[in-house]
């Protein structure tokens, strides 16, 4: 039999290495931003056209290469920064592996000019699909530019796999913040299509906190930090008042590297119990210095995930710090910062209690009149899908079913389930999810009749726009204005709101935008879904009634009926079941 085995040749394995290292655009963007950091570069420049789609490309003043280096630098395992593998224990560079140039040439046309201080000229070269195509002199200055064109042009299927532009664009957003949020005293400048998205310049980290994030930060945040032999911590929190409903702002460096790690995150989880009310997360700032010799970075290819040696131990100094300095908040409001109170606007947050919302079941509600109104069968329906498969048996015809119902006997536990029996069985709805999804069918409904009210507002409401915002601001407006809301552009990063849809008035009004502001920063809507089914799901959040509201008898009833008119009222709209029936015969065979 013939010989099978063959050497893949090396822009093949070059290729397949690429899958592991670069991702999508932003992957590029976070190992180019890397490599200036490592060049010791004090001023870096980002560039991108569609998304990084078109173009990336960053230009930094660090120490450039030579000739020499500038050709083996695309190599694979070319790397100046570690030569034996007991260096990955001492590191202080971002990068190791030497795969990430070698990488992107692989999958990408490059163009790079670099030059070191010492030498008169620089070098010119570019590169695609790994074949080095132009090499020359280049009169350049100290440092390197380095422009990646066309990601995947010769790997239509990786091509035709990213994200919208949108969706892209988040990516490097998130990227660059991790980056620029390491390295306060290096400056960036990011540039999207000529535009200048952000313009950071050197400083502290609560200024680049403020920098990125916006003023408003300033108040939010609350300093953390210890010093052990285990190593140091250093950063801040986001005091509770101010948690998001999503994770947004989670940020934890070790030794300026950012990582992931569910297990430290617990820890702050932990810390927070019972200071956030359900569904909100803590923000955190978080800067680890560990001795390197402590942790294993190599577990990973982009390097995210780390092994810690001291890990129980670091879970528990993390978590007395977090409680240290959230006990510290409570006497000592702002710590670093200068907080001019006369900046703060009506409806600010101050007056914010998260835990306790202005609750609103239904605004048509009159407990004055008594209506009894009848379910009929189609809205039973859900229900009894559920019965028949908790009830194991065949379907049958089931006789109540053949005449409506009245809701008749209701009511109300730990502030949380309304009980209510059908037919013979118990029904047991969390009063949190029904209304969840009763708000979200209302609006979508609303939107879709073209229905939806706007309600302008007396006091109108700035908002400050993120950068991820900003950068998508164009493509959402549209939807906005068609759900009820109305605005103005103030400036560059502000926004006068001045209408909201009807279903929002009397809520904290600007809580709600900001929350559906997040939900746009943070969350990458399932392409398949439109913008609206985004509003109508963040709107459905921040509006329902919560957990833990006493509700009288009729704001029961009518959570009750609303939920069995829905047209699924069996999970929320983020797939959470909304109530269980606890069976006739469950209760004979637990009580025989
Ligand atoms: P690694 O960063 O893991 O070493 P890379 O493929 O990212 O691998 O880069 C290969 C080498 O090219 C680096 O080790 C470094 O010597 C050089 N290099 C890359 N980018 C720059 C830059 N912006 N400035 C100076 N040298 C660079
Ligand atoms: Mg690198």
């Amino acid at each position: 039999m013939a010989d099978i085995i063959t050497l893949l040749p090396d822009h093949v394995a070059n290729q397949i290495a690429a899958g592991e290292v670069v991702q999508r655009p932003a992957s590029v963007v976070k190992e180019l931003l890397e490599n200036a950091i490592d060049a010791k570069a004090e001023n870096i420049q980002l560039i991108i056209q569609e998304s990084g789609k078109k173009l990336i490309q960053v230009i930094d003043d660090g120490k450039g290469m030579s000739e020499t280096d500038a050709r083996l630098a695309f190599e694979r395992h070319a790397t100046s920064k570690i030569k034996q593998i007991d260096d990955l224990f001492s590191l202080q560079t971002k990068g190791f592996r030497g795969e990430a140039l070698a990488s992107i040439a692989a999958v990408a046309q490059i163009e790079m000019h670099t030059k070191q201080e010492k030498d008169e000229v620089g070098t010119h070269l570019k590169i695609a699909a790994s074949k080095v195509e132009y090499q020359n002199i280049s009169a350049t200055t100290k440092g390197t530019s380095i422009a990646i064109r066309n990601l995947f042009f010769n790997i239509p299927a990786r091509r035709n796999f990213l994200k919208s532009n949108n969706v892209e664009l988040r990516h490097i957003i998130d990227e660059f913040h991790r980056v620029a949020l390491a390295y306060p005293s290096i400056s960036f400048v990011f540039q999207q299509n000529n535009s200048t998205l952000l313009n950071l310049s050197k400083g502290t980290l609560s200024q680049r906190i403020v920098a990125i994030f916006g003023k408003k930060i300033e108040e939010k945040l609350v300093t953390i930090s210890s010093d052990t032999t285990v190593g140091k911590i250093s950063g801040y929190i986001i005091k509770p008042d101010y948690a998001r409903k999503n994770r947004g702002q989670q940020f934890f460096f070790v030794n300026n590297r950012f990582i992931k790690s569910p297990f430290l995150h617990h820890s702050i989880v932990q810390s927070f119990k019972g200071l956030l009310p359900e569904g909100y997360y803590p923000g955190y700032f978080i800067f680890f210095e560990l001795n390197p010799e402590s942790i294993d970075i190599n577990i990973h290819p982009t390097k995210t995930e780390i092994k810690f040696e001291n890990e129980q131990d670091l879970y528990a100094i993390l978590k007395s710090a977090t409680r240290h300095s959230l006990g510290m908040f409570q006497i000592t409001p702002s710590l670093d910062f200068n907080h001019n109170p006369s900046l703060d606007i009506p409806y600010s947050y101050k007056s914010k209690s998260p835990k306790d919302p202005a609750i609103e079941v239904d605004k048509s509600f009159n407990p004055f009149v008594q209506k009894s109104e009848k379910i009929t069968k189609e809205q039973w329906e859900p229900l009894v899908k559920i019965k028949e498969s908790s009830l194991n048996t065949i379907p049958q015809n089931n006789s109540f079913l053949t005449e409506d119902i009245t809701i008749r006997n209701h009511f109300q536990i730990n502030n949380k389930y309304i009980v209510t029996h059908l037919d013979e069985d118990v029904l047991v709805i969390n009063q949190y999810r029904a209304h969840q999804r009763i708000l979200y069918e209302d609006f979508l409904q609303s939107v879709t009749t073209k229905k939806q009210k706007s309600q302008q507002l007396l006091f109108p409401i700035n908002i400050e726009l993120s950068l991820k915002i900003k950068s998508i601001f164009a493509e959402i407006k549209e939807t906005f204005l068609e759900m009820g809301f109305s605005f103005e552009v103030l400036s560059d990063n502000e926004l006068k709101v001045n209408g909201v849809p009807a279903i929002c008035m009397n809520k904290n009004i600007k809580e709600v935008i900001e929350n559906l502001f997040e939900t746009f920063e943070t969350e990458s809507p399932v392409e398949s879904f439109s913008y609206a089914d985004s509003i109508a799901q963040s709107l459905c959040k921040s509006l329902a009634i919560t957990n833990g509201m006493p509700l009288n008898h009729e704001e029961q009833k009518s959570i009750i009926e609303k939920l069995l008119k829905c047209k699924d009222s069996l999970t929320t709209p983020f797939n959470k079941k909304i109530y269980f029936l606890l069976s006739k015969n469950e209760m004979d065979k637990q009580l025989n």
